[in-house]
């Protein structure tokens, strides 16, 4: 069996007092490093002469009670902060097979386009005639995800996914409004998002849960069942979030169509789908890309989003404004829009994510991003198939771009699934999202990618090969692990309820 590469402890460079032992693998805090009166580099005096902060910015703005502040040269602040970073978890690091989230590589030429000056320099408020370059880039993308999507109109105004979802069922409800129907209540499976029933409530509309079948897909009869002239719609994620494709997706949007109802897909699993099917060839009505997800750009940790909705050409009229439109001087926005939601978010959405999705969409083609789509089915199938015999797949359907797998070490060994999530640690590899979907007891997510090369998903298998066994022979390591982090279990509770966020120096 293949092994795990080792982890290497990162070399610490803490200060060194004389006569004050430093403790090996631990990171100082930058308030232990700090010496009185030292400084980081200064600009030379300028002619007219030094001003203070407090000249510059106004004494108002200037604090000179901060008791304990550090004090550091240069280099050591650059070095305990680069220190620092290398003690996260990156996509650009490690494998980071984190389900539904479709942490891929993000080509570093799409950072290069997005910092050129004349996108990353723009003003918000830049007249449009200074502003063509960046419009026709917003009109070239919107013009890719409808085709990409088979829809006819695209606003890319939302921040996120969570947003997007937000605005479409905004739109819907317009839509809904001005044909003079109260249609208060939306239908959504079991299987969902937690932001699709959190947006439906933000959005003023009752929640209706669909059950998924044993084989983890919603059968037409189930929204046969509940649908009424009550529904305003229906939001499926597709693949859903077992991994699999909603088999019955036309005749559900069928149903729905025939009782005045709406489709709105969530799109955050277009990895699977892109220059493969268009939802809007399915039945959609609405929906929405996630843009950090499907078209590489970085996201985590709360980092910036681009989640655009698209629409069919009835609910064009309700998409947030103002709207990007072609007149005889070039692009302009267009702010007539009676039908419109109006603004969800200030400005135009996360240019530079706009920037870095079209430079990838041009960059891969229609023929590349159907090549990245098959390519992260077949690594997910591959995963799954290789680990079927201690990992079984929650469905016994094929699965799309990302696969839920399930263990029976909960009862064999008392190991539960977040101990597994921690073992992986110690071999350098990201845990997969757990515990969801929540309908699959004990689920494990795993979303490879089409960018992992194929030895980066054998040492993968190898290691929860090993992690199971490891499991039934010796359930300790698992289950205090990880045992080659600075970190071992926080305590994550406790963490969000009391998160100590400001250092108090000590009393003497
Ligand atoms: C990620 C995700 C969302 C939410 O998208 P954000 O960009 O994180 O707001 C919604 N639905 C599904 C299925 C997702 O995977």
């Amino acid at each position: 069996m293949a092994t795990a590469g080792k982890i290497k402890p990162i070399a610490m460079n803490s200060k060194t007092e004389p006569g004050k032992a430093t403790q090996p693998n631990r990171v100082p805090l930058i308030f232990e490093l700090s010496s009185e009166g030292r400084r980081g580099a200064d600009m030379a005096p300028r002619k007219a002469g030094r001003r203070s902060g407090a000249e510059i910015l106004g004494p108002q703005l200037c604090r000179d009670d901060l008791k304990g502040f550090p004090e550091l040269s240069e280099p050591q602040v650059v070095r305990h902060f680069l220190r620092l970073a290398q003690l996260n978890f990156a996509q650009a690091l490690q494998f980071y097979p984190l389900g539904s989230c479709t942490m891929k590589y993000n080509p570093v030429v799409n950072d290069e386009m997005a910092a050129l000056d004349g996108f990353a320099a723009i003003h918000p408020l830049a007249p449009p005639h200074l502003a063509q370059g960046a419009f026709e880039l917003m009109a070239r993308l919107e013009a890719a995800l409808a085709e990409i999507t088979g829809m006819d109109a695209v606003s890319l105004h939302p921040a996120a996914g969570a947003q997007g979802e937000l605005t479409g069922l905004l739109v819907m409800r317009a839509y809904h409004r001005k044909r003079g129907e109260t249609r208060h209540k939306v239908i959504i499976p079991d299987t969902a998002h937690g932001t699709n029933p959190a947006s439906c409530t933000l959005a003023g509309f009752e929640v209706m849960v669909a059950r998924s079948n044993a084989r983890g897909f919603i059968d037409a009869a189930e929204v046969k069942r509940l649908v009424s002239t009550d529904v305003a719609a229906m939001m499926v994620t597709n693949p859903n979030t077992i991994g699999v494709f909603e088999p019955e997706i036309c005749e559900i949007a069928k149903i729905l169509h025939d009782q005045g109802a709406l489709l709105y897909m969530d799109g955050a699993n277009m990895n699977a789908l892109m220059g493969v099917a268009k939802p809007g060839h399915m039945g959609a009505d609405v929906v929405q890309l996630n843009l950090h997800k499907t078209f590489s750009t970085p996201h985590g940790g709360g980092g910036p989003g681009a989640g655009p909705v698209c629409v069919k050409r009835e609910l064009e009229p309700f998409l947030p404004a103002p709207r990007l439109k072609k007149t005889e001087r070039g692009w302009v926005f267009d702010e007539d829009r009676p039908d419109s939601i109006g603004r969800l978010r200030s400005f135009h959405g996360n240019f530079g994510m706009l920037v870095r999705a079209y430079a990838y969409i041009l960059a891969l083609g229609g023929d590349g991003l159907a090549q990245a789509s098959r390519t992260a089915i077949l690594a997910a199938n591959y995963i799954r198939k290789r680990l079927e015999d201690r990992f079984p797949c929650a469905s016994p359907e094929p699965s799309m771009h990302e696969c839920v797998l399930q263990h029976d070490l909960e009862s064999r060994a008392g190991v539960s699934t977040l101990e597994i999530a921690k073992r992986l640690l110690d071999f350098g590899i990201h845990p997969p999202t757990i515990y969801f979907p929540l309908v699959v007891k004990g689920a494990m997510m795993i979303e490879p990618t089409e960018t992992e090369a194929k030895e980066v998903l054998d040492n993968f298998i190898a290691v929860m090969e090993r992690i199971y066994d490891e499991a039934i022979d010796d359930p300790e390591v698992v289950k205090n692990a990880p045992h080659t982090l600075r970190l071992s279990r926080v305590d994550e509770a406790e963490a969000a309820r009391r998160p100590i966020l400001r250092w108090q120096p000590k009393a003497e």
